[in-house]
């Protein structure tokens, strides 16, 4: 069976959540009440997400940009992590509810990647515009924005996948439950925990490298017990 890697990227990748890191710089109207409503999950991430920057004047492009790539830090061990994957050849896809602008520019000098999926934006009117280019399939009725359930159905193409999701927070729930096992933190942990997820806890990608050993190993040892006990196996 392959193995799949589908990691987030704020607040996974990158220490916090950028998105909510420019809105406490920017501050739009009523930012935090809107925020506070995506959490609880009161309205969909889409609607919230796009409302967040609709508040914010195009104009501020180059400033917002410049803020979010200067103030993202990388939780560490991320380079050694893209080189665990690449040795072990397991794709590693990005798949992230944050936004174009920000995602593409503070990922480069770890790529290339099999794909970054993300939000994009438009700087043409007024005030920014959010784009949706991996809305939801007809099997999520969860406005996502970037439907990260959809993209791992798309990619995993029926096959009998280990799908491995790294994440934090509301963006990774759905695409946690499509999971064969899942690295958590924050909100995400919690969910594993109350779901019953087969996951574990992770502070830094060193601890993502060691789990993800660990269970090629596990999975190494089942399929030899597994073929052992196949008659007439000669393995
Ligand atoms: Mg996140
Ligand atoms: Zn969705």
């Amino acid at each position: 069976m392959r193995s799949v890697i589908y990691c987030d990227f704020d607040g996974t990748i990158t220490e916090s959540d950028n998105i909510i890191a420019i809105m406490k710089e920017f501050a739009p109207p009523n930012w935090e009440d809107i925020k506070d409503q995506i959490l609880s999950q009161e309205i969909s991430i889409r609607e919230g997400v796009g409302k967040l920057f609709s508040e914010l004047p195009s104009s501020q492009k180059n400033e917002i940009t410049k803020f979010a790539i200067e103030n993202a830090r990388i939780r560490e061990g991320f380079a050694e992590f893209v080189e665990f994957a690449k040795s072990e050849n397991i794709p590693l896809y990005i798949v992230s509810g944050g936004i174009d602008f920000f995602v593409y520019p503070i990922l480069e000098k770890f790529g290339p990647f099999e794909g970054i999926y993300c939000n994009h934006s438009d700087f043409s009117g007024d005030h920014i515009k959010i784009l949706w280019p991996h809305t939801c399939d007809s099997l999520c009725e969860n406005e996502c924005g970037c439907c990260k359930p959809t993209i791992i159905r798309k990619l995993n193409a029926d096959e009998d996948t280990f799908t491995i999701v790294i994440g934090d927070s509301v963006t990774d729930l759905e695409a946690a439950k499509q999971a064969t096992f899942v690295l958590a933190r924050d909100l995400l942990e919690k969910k594993c925990i109350e779901w019953g997820l087969n996951h574990k806890g992770f502070n830094t990608f060193y601890d993502c490298i060691n789990a993800i050993k660990n269970q090629i190993e596990v999975r190494g040892h089942h399929v030899k017990g597994k073929m052992a006990g196949v008659s007439g196996y000669k393995g």
